[in-house]
């Protein structure tokens, strides 16, 4: 019995020394792959297909597509980098393990946007999706392939042999796309969700891309035109840009659940409106330029403090566009000057606002808070106790498997909440005696709580949901004034808005996008 057990020790001991030969472990990564992490792009792909022998053809293209060009970059990288090629490849089976993760988890796609989100993700809110289903996949999915793949010998091979295999790779790609010709129309229609489920390369390729894109926004923004003449009206607007709200769960939007009770009676104005991104980068970056442009313009807050009007900009959120602004203030630079305010919540943002126009000299004033208070998936942290009105409330960071109703409670709570930050933010502006006031409320991007299977945001613009897209935009004045009519109004109406409140006469101005009832050139708010 000891010897039989000291035998096969031997045998096991005797076999991992043994080298693997190197395209035998570009085939296994290769295989590893494809089993462990592509069962959700099978499920799209036999989801957008109709079934018979289309959707056999294309699965089956997509089985040997993923095999053949796997093996071939995992062939390369093992025998041109070596130990760093498997260093390499173990950092791929790491990342795979956190994105399938999330991809099951929150139904994401991989897409560029979706890569700049994660980017932008505060460590604070990255610890927000730490779960103990997070750490079985990287554990089982990533690390013990990994292990696996760093501690066994390989041998790399002769040059004529790596020579033969990826010359065989190729020509069963080439292959394969001719077989394929009859679906490209097929494929360019799913090429966004299909190839955000292709991993690694959808975040890989899709991180270098956004990197691309950050590097052009990097370069200074285009200054606008200078403003011609500015009204002598003393005034103050409070833009307050919203974080993951949906226009679908506002009562003011005709939501069945009370959840404005204090806007209700303070005589907003609603508008239907769209978003024009659904994430926050492009969102807010929407929400304070003056038309859509792949050029990168100077936003609203930099091009009103150029022209003389006080800005400030208070937030508790991040991904705004590089700001020249009279005050930036960040939760904690608002602690450190009022150090009653709580910093776990919105609310943090109101501290001293009313000392803060109270105190400027200007005749104008811009400030721009930017909330966080919708943004998922902990929902139930973004509201003080007092806001838990709608309950249960869904505490798991893995919305797959929550309760949909507990997680739209939640998420009803976070809009609660809001309504009590709006209607703060009027309260202060009642209260200021000398100037003409203003609140304009919209939210960067709607969210999805689970509806068609969807979580949260960051959808490509074509394919999002409505939940994604349809979000509130609510307007208070402190005196009557006089609204267009719209059927639906969106992120760039904001820009033309405030300069129409504001009187401010300028060659970029576009009256058609102004709510008000303002003749731009003439700077005559209707009152
Ligand atoms: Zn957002």
């Amino acid at each position: 019995m000891e010897k039989s057990r000291l035998g096969l020790k031997r045998w096991f001991v005797s076999r991992w020394r043994k080298p693997l030969d190197g395209m035998l472990v570009a085939a296994i990564m290769s295989i590893y792959t494809l089993v462990a992490f592509h069962v959700p792009l099978f499920s799209a792909v036999v989801a957008a297909t109709e079934g018979g022998w289309h959707m056999a053809l294309i699965l089956c293209s997509f089985i040997i597509l993923l095999l053949v060009a796997n093996f071939m970059i995992y062939g390369i990288m093992l025998y041109a980098m070596r130990t760093v090629g498997r260093v390499l490849i173990s950092l791929f089976m790491l990342g795979n393990a956190i994105a399938l993760y999330f991809i099951n988890s929150y139904e994401v796609l991989l897409t560029r946007e979706m890569m700049g989100n994660i980017f932008n993700t505060q460590y604070s809110e990255a610890s927000s999706y730490f779960s103990i289903g997070a750490v079985l996949y990287t554990l089982l999915l990533g690390v013990m392939p990994s292990v696996w793949l760093l501690c066994r010998k390989v041998n790399y091979g002769k040059m004529r042999r790596f020579a033969v295999s990826m010359l065989c790779s190729i020509l069963g790609i080439i292959t394969l796309a001719l077989v394929n010709m009859g679906s490209v129309l097929w494929i360019d229609r799913n090429a966004p969700v299909i190839g955000s489920l292709i991993l690694p390369w959808s975040y890989v390729v899709n991180s270098v891309r956004y990197a691309n894109q950050q590097c052009a926004a990097g370069r200074e923004a285009v200054l606008l035109p200078a403003v011609d003449s500015i009204s002598a009206s003393r005034d103050v607007v409070v833009l307050v840009i919203g974080e993951s709200a949906r226009s679908a769960n506002f009562s003011l939007y005709g939501y069945e659940r009370i959840t404005n009770p204090l806007l209700e009676s303070d005589g907003v104005t609603i508008f239907e409106a769209s978003a024009s991104a659904t994430y926050t980068t492009a969102g807010v970056e929407a929400i304070l330029s003056h038309a859509p442009s792949d050029e990168l313009y100077e936003s609203l807050p930099s091009y009103l403090s150029r022209a003389g009007v006080y800005v400030s900009w208070r937030t508790t959120n991040w991904g705004e566009p590089s700001l020249k602004v009279d005050s930036y203030l960040k939760a904690q630079d608002i602690k450190d000057r009022y150090a009653d305010a709580d910093m776990s919540y919105d609310g943090i943002l109101l501290a001293g606002l009313d000392e803060e126009i109270a105190a400027s000299e200007a005749d104008k004033l811009l400030i721009v808070l930017h909330t966080s208070t919708s943004h998922g998936p902990t929902y139930y942290k973004k509201y003080p106790s007092e806001f838990e009105v709608f309950s249960p409330v869904c505490t798991t960071v893995e919305m797959s498997k929550a309760d949909h109703e507990s997680l739209v409670n939640a998420y009803d709570n976070t809009i609660l909440y809001t309504d009590y930050l709006l209607h703060s933010v009027i309260e202060v502006l009642r209260g200021v005696e000398d100037r003409r006031c203003a609140m304009i409320y919209v939210s960067d991007h709607g969210e999805s709580l689970g509806e068609g299977g969807l979580y949260m945001h960051g959808m490509p613009l074509a394919l999002a949901p409505s939940e994604q897209i349809d979000i509130p935009f609510i307007v208070w004045t402190s005196e009557d004034v006089s609204y267009k009519s719209f059927d639906a109004v969106g992120h760039y109406h904001v820009f033309h808005s405030v300069l129409g409140f504001m009187g401010v006469s300028t060659p970029i101005y576009n009256s058609s996008n102004n709510i008000f009832m303002t003749v731009g050139t003439e700077n005559d708010v209707v009152k």
